[in-house]
């Protein structure tokens, strides 16, 4: 069940100063049925008594409608001892953003005490002038990467951004916009013109992956029926495997996704990851998903990586690219392959096959 597709919030949280902001009536009139509340701060703090497992869950089916301070923020590409990725700036227009239960989000930490729902911001027009100022600065090539912290189509449909922000980038020439998603919602994109300022890229994993750990979201058929019809109608597309997990039958699973895609996709780029874990992650996501989350530490993760991550050990995660990175070239020579934040040891190992100006998160 596409669990974006069925959102429906069971509380409305508006916050004061946007109570009668024509976006906060038309997202509230969408929503009759939800318990519409007008509050005075846009943080909650998690009720004592009730777990950061119970708030996650209990989040999911909360909206808040309120501002945002800033919308872009810089990310200089240091992720601690040894791992470097490229510097870009992240784009938020809805924080917590995400209707989907990906077992090994990121996200659930990072929001788990003071935003508990998902927060629609509305003062639009700062987020334009944020853009326009961040993409004036004079760098060649800004990229403003909405698949951080949100997944950028799962609630479009709701918030209507991509038909304003498709067409104010192409006014945009120094500047581009990385979509990133796993939803086939893309309706607001087929509205608009492409233009070779937007990016969209589709995370893939294999059929068993989905099923297992990313709950809620749709499956890969859909993904890649969505990026070719987005494809069809003229964007440029990406595809990220990530995060690339192991298990008993991996490799016929990983080549089957990977011949699927390419069969009807022209991806200008393919960038890979495997499963990175902060390490208090498993214990909260265990609160929320239970013994299935076992699953995931049980697949190999070691808690010895630089970077204070549990990760696959280097050589597994070489093993693993080099396979998937046979299975593209065989299927494919146009897309650059790239890799997502590894660290310096497996990336000399791959150096030779990979990319690492031409990723997802870059401008080219
Ligand atoms: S789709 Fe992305 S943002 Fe949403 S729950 Fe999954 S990993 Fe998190």
């Amino acid at each position: 069940m596409d669990t974006a597709r069925t959102f429906k919030p069971r509380t409305i949280l508006v916050w004061r100063k946007v109570q009668g902001h024509p976006e906060t009536e038309r997202i509230v009139n969408m929503f009759r049925e939800a318990h519409v509340e007008v509050v005075d701060r846009q943080h909650l703090i998690r009720p004592g008594g009730q777990s950061p497992g119970r708030a996650l869950v209990a989040g999911k089916k909360i909206l808040m409608i309120g501002e945002a301070s800033s919308f872009v923020r810089r990310f200089d590409g240091c992720l601690g001892d040894g791992v470097r990725c490229a510097p870009y700036l992240k784009l938020v227009p809805i924080s917590n953003g995400c209707p989907y239960y990906c077992t090994y989000c990121y996200l659930a930490r990072v929001y788990r005490d003071y935003l508990p729902f998902i927060k629609v911001n509305t003062n639009h027009a700062k987020m334009f002038d944020e853009i326009r100022e961040a993409a004036g600065l004079g760098w060649s090539g800004v990229a403003f990467n909405m698949g951080e912290m949100l997944d950028s189509l799962a609630l479009d449909s709701i918030v209507l951004l991509t038909e304003r922000l498709v067409p104010f980038f192409s006014h945009l020439p120094n500047a581009c916009l990385m979509l990133l998603t796993k939803s086939p919602h893309i309706d607001g994109l087929l509205r608009c013109t492409p233009n070779r300022q937007v990016v969209v890229s589709w995370s893939l994993n294999t059929q068993r992956m989905t099923e297992t750990y990313e709950i809620g979201t749709p499956n890969p058929a859909e993904r890649i029926e969505a990026a070719r019809r987005c494809q069809e109608h003229g964007y440029r597309i990406r595809l990220r495997i990530d995060p690339g997990i192991l298990y008993d039958g991996w490799q016929p699973d990983y080549a089957d996704l990977l011949r699927e895609a390419m069969r009807v996709l022209e991806p200008e780029n393919v960038t890979l990851g495997m499963l990175r874990l902060v390490p208090g992650h498993l214990g909260l996501a265990r609160q929320v998903y239970g013994e299935r989350v076992s699953g995931l530490r049980n697949t190999g993760l070691s808690d010895r990586a630089s970077d204070g991550k549990l990760r696959y050990p280097s050589y597994r995660r070489v093993e693993f690219y080099r396979f998937l990175i046979d299975a593209i070239r065989s299927f494919a020579r146009r897309p650059s392959v790239s890799l997502c934040r590894e660290t310096p040891d497996v990336w000399s190992e791959l150096s030779h096959l990979c990319d690492p100006d031409r990723c997802n998160c870059l401008v080219w």
